[in-house]
């Protein structure tokens, strides 16, 4: 690049040198620039490198709440130069004094900036990139970024569980519910997850399920994760068995994180755990044990809800396991990952599923139990057998979480393989 420079800066003073004196020429001249600069031929006569593909890359569902050196939360997004060749280093600039952190990676092609906001709104954003030996700036990219800053319930205010109805049961009915657009996702704190929880209270209340030692279905707690402020508490139902020193509990979390449908992560799994229900009401016959149903909030903290649970829940029974339904029903039907390990509290009980799985040609892969993350860690915990169907290979916390992409019949082929466990269980 520099060669090439050398070479024009020479051209140009032997023109300078034959034509500028003669004005008729230099007016001429004048105009020719004007009109290859306008149609880019001055742009050819220097080659043009990879700084031509440059881009700026906005990651699309970014809207965590950080914390600033004050402790104050802010929404933040994510921008990055896509196809940023070696050669070159950025500086970012903004028209918005409220960017907090600049971080450039070092030694990698890659260059990252994040926006912090107070409050929604937009922000101008200049990735200025430069040759790392010449220090020549080669390219500018602008862009307008918007950052959504999501109100956060105030701790004081109790969260009332509004009543809906829970209309005709079928899988792709309750899913459509809890994925409805204008509700605004089921993140823990806002009205989509309250709604959430009266949706599924009304459906135990319409397949008959009990409230387990207390008045109603909430399970209500005091230890929220500080993002959510004072969020709805666990919706909890339980089937009386014939030995009720013993159960079953099967549960899935009914919270997402911003901005995502959860049609997947986990409105699967809470479609799955209400066709057990049904399933199992219809069938008629009083179980061996009790069947507790949890649907959790808070998973998508650290599983807050859970462990708010099972610190309650431990002293009820004399033995329990857990079934924990986390992202099942997957259209490209992948594996689901099952926790094996040989000497573990749960072996017993995935050994169980593995044949069930197996006979009903589900697809699954044992897993390092430790790799699984979601709410039957609260179980593992207190000691309590524990197994999480959850699938690998869909998308979850991200927009591309949608209806479209589960299938109801795959959802209904894991509810039919938990009513065989619980039919012929051994506890
Ligand atoms: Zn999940």
């Amino acid at each position: 690049m520099k060669e090439d420079k050398k070479i024009n800066h020479h051209l140009t003073r032997i023109f300078a040198k034959v034509f500028v004196r003669n004005k008729l020429v230099r007016t001429f001249m004048a105009m020719l620039l004007a009109v290859s600069l306008m149609f880019g031929f001055a742009d050819k006569a220097v080659p043009v490198d990879s700084a031509g593909k440059m881009s700026l890359k906005i990651k699309k569902t970014q809207y965590t709440y950080n914390k600033n050196s004050k402790g104050k939360k802010r929404a933040a997004q994510t921008i990055r130069v896509r196809n940023l060749s070696k050669r070159y280093k950025v500086k970012w600039k903004s028209g918005n004094k409220k960017v907090a952190a600049v971080t450039p990676k070092k030694g990698k092609a890659k260059a990252k900036l994040t926006v912090y906001m107070r409050k929604t709104g937009r922000s101008k954003i200049t990735a200025i990139i430069y040759n790392k030996k010449s220090g020549k700036v080669v390219k500018k990219l602008n862009r307008i970024i918007r950052v959504t800053v999501h109100k956060k319930p105030t701790a004081k205010s109790k969260q009332i569980i509004p009543k809906v109805k829970a209309g005709e049961f079928s899988i792709a009915a309750v899913i459509k519910e809890l994925c409805r657009k204008e509700n605004g996702g089921r993140f823990a704190g806002t009205r989509g997850n309250r709604l959430a929880a009266g949706y599924i209270m009304a459906h135990f209340e319409k397949a008959g399920l009990k409230p387990l030692k207390k008045k109603g279905y909430e399970w209500s707690y005091d230890e929220h994760h500080p993002d959510v402020g004072n969020a709805v508490g666990n919706v909890v139902g339980y089937m009386k068995g014939r030995d009720s020193t013993k159960a079953i509990v099967v549960t899935a979390h009914f919270d997402t994180v911003l901005n995502t449908p959860g049609a997947f992560d986990n409105a699967s799994g809470v479609a799955a755990l209400l066709d057990v229900v049904y399933k199992l009401k219809k069938r008629g016959k009083t179980p061996e044990t009790d069947i507790v149903f949890c649907a959790f909030n808070e998973e998508e903290q650290f599983y807050v809800g859970s462990a708010a649970f099972v610190n309650e829940f431990k002293g009820l029974y004399k033995k329990s396991i857990n079934i924990n339904i986390d992202c099942v029903g997957h259209k490209n039907n992948g594996n689901y990952l099952l926790g094996y390990e040989k000497n573990d509290i749960s072996a017993d009980l995935i050994r169980a599923f593995q044949s069930i799985f197996n006979s009903r040609s589900i697809p699954y892969r044992n897993f390092p139990v430790k790799d699984i993350r979601s709410d039957h860690r609260s179980f593992q915990d207190e000691g309590i057998p524990n197994i999480c169907f959850t699938q690998e290979g869909g998308i979850m916390h991200s927009a591309q979480d949608v209806i479209s992409s589960v299938d109801d019949k795959l959802i209904s082929k894991i509810s039919d393989a938990m009513i065989e466990f619980i039919i012929n269980n051994r506890l």
